[in-house]
């Protein structure tokens, strides 16, 4: 006789992956508080959602700026919201009047857009680099021999601040090394914050350093197929 499987029970999820990530901070001698958990509700059911939101979660992340404002409009001010996913120029006006945070400026085409708009919106959101650590041909980001110089452009010809830098390692390799290597880029460029780890290695993440950790399926199950 097998017990009825229970339901996913996402506030539970939510409190096991925060007691993760602070065991993970702590063994490397690290603050637990120095790493933001974004919740990645992307093509989530809103009653799987709900839950992490009634629990305190404030931090989520989207990946289609369409998606996200649909669902996100209402609740606004109550959450700090990111933008994970690929970002097209004819976008830039909206994602910049609605996201918190872009965590995948990639190229000049794309910088140049989100300065024009942050100047006439008079805002603008925390912005990441991100970089294609496993230099793969259907990733966004920019190739890592092109960091240092994007990182240069986006300040010095854009104006804009460069808060951190986000990477998505290859599926296939051990993540250690991408995550290494965005923490080298990042230190030799002066960029505070870290954006890497997801539901499979954001333990691995926090001991080199992620400063966030982007977690969907851990938090609220398995995602409809898009
Ligand atoms: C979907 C997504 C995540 C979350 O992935 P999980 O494996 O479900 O935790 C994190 N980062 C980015 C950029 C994503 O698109």
């Amino acid at each position: 006789m097998s017990l009825p499987e229970s339901p996913f029970d996402p506030a539970a999820a939510r409190a096991e992956v925060l007691a993760r990530i602070a065991a993970a901070a702590r063994a490397c001698g690290r603050d637990p508080a120095d790493v933001t958990l974004v919740a990645v509700s992307k093509q989530q059911p809103w009653d799987r959602v709900a839950p992490v939101l009634a629990a305190g979660q404030t931090v989520f992340g989207e990946n289609r700026v369409q998606e996200a404002m649909e669902r996100w409009a209402d609740r606004r001010g109550e959450i700090e919201l990111r933008l994970i996913g690929p970002l097209q120029t004819n976008k830039a006006r909206e994602a910049v009047a609605f996201f918190d945070v872009i965590e995948s400026l990639d190229r000049d085409r794309l910088a140049r857009a989100l300065a024009q708009e942050a100047q006439k919106a008079g805002r603008c959101p925390r912005l990441y680099v991100q970089v294609n650590t496993g230099e793969e041909e259907q990733k966004a980001g920019v190739v890592p021999t092109e960091a240092d110089a994007f990182i240069a452009a986006c300040r010095d010809a854009y104006g804009l601040a460069v808060e951190g830098l986000m990477c998505i390692p290859p599926a296939e390799e051990p993540p250690g090394p991408h995550f290494a290597l965005l923490a080298r880029i990042a230190a030799r460029n002066g960029v505070a914050k870290l954006s890497m780890g997801m539901s499979g290695d954001f333990e691995t993440a926090v001991r080199f350093g992620a400063t966030s950790v982007r977690v969907g399926s851990a938090l609220f199950g398995e995602r409809a197929k898009a």
